[in-house]
């Protein structure tokens, strides 16, 4: 029998096709997001668990894990995917934005990250993988904010890696670069949207399938416990 994996955000882009190819692959699955009604419509079988859970609140993620493991066994991968990417220049930017990033991209991935590390510690077995970017480490224009939540994630997610090696757990970082998911759709600032197109076109407007990044992370997960890969960075061939 297969260990439970936890995805949050699993509605769309990235979340929704690591959802297709873990259950394809028959482990069973807490899938999570606040639109629920868009993982019902991937239409996956066998044992599916999905539940309205917004990363933001520790209470209903820590709801939703205790009901899936009651189910289905201990968690023994969570992927922190769960994100958002609201462009622009901060003397501008609404500092809502700035918050509700923050909020999702950083504190998100500390509550589920403190929800399941006990237990990982308690079997010595299990991994998180934290999706990070490549803003995670390299700083682009009208992104500082998300750039300072995708940093966030690179530094807590080494910091914890850290802490739990010791007792077998692997912490893992993926960071994609552009692809074509929702993730613009939430973006309100118009020039800063035109200014990523373009520069989406400079490089001949190819961008990752999300497929590739969800394979990545299956071979990352797929790697024997012994092995931690600790980082990949993953783009398109032609991003600079
Ligand atoms: P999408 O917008 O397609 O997916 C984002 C997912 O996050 C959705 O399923 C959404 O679900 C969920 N989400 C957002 N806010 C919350 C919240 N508060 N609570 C729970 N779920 C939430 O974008 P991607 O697939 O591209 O994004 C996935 C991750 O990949 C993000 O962390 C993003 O930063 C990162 N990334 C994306 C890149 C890209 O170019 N696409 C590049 C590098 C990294 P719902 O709205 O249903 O709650």
């Amino acid at each position: 029998m297969k260990n439970l994996i936890v995805i949050t955000g699993a509605s769309s882009g990235f979340g929704a096709e690591m959802a297709k190819i873990f259950n394809a692959d028959g482990y069973p699955l807490l899938l999570l997001g606040r639109r629920i009604e868009k993982i019902e419509a991937l239409n996956l079988d066998g044992e599916v668990m999905i539940r309205h859970a917004d990363v933001t609140d520790q209470g209903e993620l820590s709801k939703a894990i205790k009901e899936a493991e009651k189910a289905y066994g201990p968690v023994d991968l969570l992927i922190n995917n769960a994100g958002l990417m609201l462009l622009g220049n901060i003397w501008k930017q609404s500092a809502t934005e700035w918050q509700t990033m923050l909020d999702t991209n950083v504190l998100g991935v500390l509550n589920g990250m403190q929800l399941v590390l006990p237990g990982m510690k308690e079997r010595h077995h299990g991994t998180i993988i934290n999706v990070s970017s490549i803003a995670g480490f390299k700083a682009f224009q009208n992104h500082a904010a998300y750039v300072a939540s995708k940093f966030g994630v690179h530094g807590l997610s080494e910091t914890v890696r850290q802490e739990v090696s010791g007792e077998n757990v692997r912490v893992m970082i993926v960071a994609p670069g552009a692809a074509e998911t929702e993730l613009l759709t939430h973006v309100t600032d118009n020039s800063a949207l035109s200014e990523y197109e373009d520069w989406k076109q400079s490089m001949g407007g190819i961008t990752l399938d999300p497929k590739h990044v969800a394979e990545t992370v299956k071979f990352m997960y797929d790697m024997p416990q012994e092995v931690n890969i600790r980082e990949v960075d993953i783009a398109a061939t032609r991003q600079d």
